[in-house]
């Protein structure tokens, strides 16, 4: 089994425990013979600082860090590759690492983390619209900005903001060959979703033929389909399996046995994978 997204201790997310021989002990013991151990990395938050929310700006002594210990460590039984895990910023397919940064690594996770900017819907506002997240908007103040997002929203239109979503991913698979897989995707909804977007106002046949394009373009370039222990609707994942795109289960861990992820549940997500009869993808490196 290949889980492509593990995190390193060196992120402040991931449990100090994430370390080479820690992470190797333990993907031998689920099964896992091939994976990548990757770093976050963010040239840049949205709000300009060096840190939004539970997100953090890229330290470059980390970064050199992370890439000097890579190098060091020779594993035992299986094969590790270098990475990192980014966000997709925008509609024209940026994304928040430089092109000198990704030569140094194998692959980009790209994941959306927060709204990207698009341009029927630009991303003027700086708020997370998850109260769990973001208490400081739980008031009458707050709740009167989120719902002004929503009405955005709305006038951009479901239809087209899910369409500058699917622009934005096949923007940056065309731009950036390390782009080798989407993490976290889902159903490719979800970032919607969090952001108030009324997806499920589209009919589920029209969904479908705005990612048809992303999936056949996936599929050609072998960029894999990420899914989680999470909801997916199994229409738009089986519509991908059809068109030939490739699946990879992850825990996403950010610890070994307990906490986020964590690694342990690798395997609930193969799962999923199973249940949805999806086609396992490999990555070239
Ligand atoms: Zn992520
Ligand atoms: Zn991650």
């Amino acid at each position: 089994m290949k889980d492509y997204h593990i995190h390193y201790h060196i992120d402040k997310c991931a449990d100090n425990e994430m370390t080479f021989p820690n992470i190797e002990k333990k993907c031998l013991e689920l099964g896992i013979n091939e994976g990548t151990i990757l770093k976050h990395y963010s040239a840049l938050m949205p709000n300009g600082e060096d840190k939004w929310i539970c997100w953090y700006k890229t330290i470059l002594g980390q970064w050199q860090q992370y890439l000097d210990e890579f190098t060091a460590y020779k594993p035992q039984k299986m094969i590790i590759h270098s990475g990192v895990e980014t966000e997709l910023c925008n509609e024209a397919g940026d994304i928040n690492i430089h092109i000198e940064e990704q030569n140094k690594i194998e692959m980009v996770q790209l994941s959306v983390h927060y709204m990207i900017n698009l341009d029927c819907l630009p991303m003027d506002l700086l708020l997370y619209p998850n109260l769990n997240y973001c208490p400081q908007f739980n008031n009458e103040e707050g709740k009167r900005i989120i719902e002004e997002w929503r009405l955005k929203t709305v006038t951009a239109g479901e239809e087209n903001i899910i369409c500058g979503l699917v622009n934005g991913y096949m923007n940056a698979i065309k731009r950036f060959p390390k782009v080798k897989s989407l993490a976290h995707i889902a159903d490719g909804l979800k970032p919607l979703r969090t952001y108030l977007v009324d997806v499920d106002k589209v009919p589920i046949n029209r969904i479908i033929e705005i990612f048809e394009p992303l999936m056949r373009l996936m599929a050609e370039k072998n960029v894999m389909w990420e899914l989680l222990d999470e909801y997916a609707n199994p229409a738009i994942l089986k519509r991908a399996n059809e068109l030939g795109v490739g699946f990879t289960a992850s825990a996403d861990g950010h610890f070994l046995e307990s906490g986020w992820g964590p690694l342990s549940k690798h395997n609930e997500a193969e799962t999923i994978l199973d249940n949805l009869s999806l086609r396992r993808g490999k990555i070239e490196f």
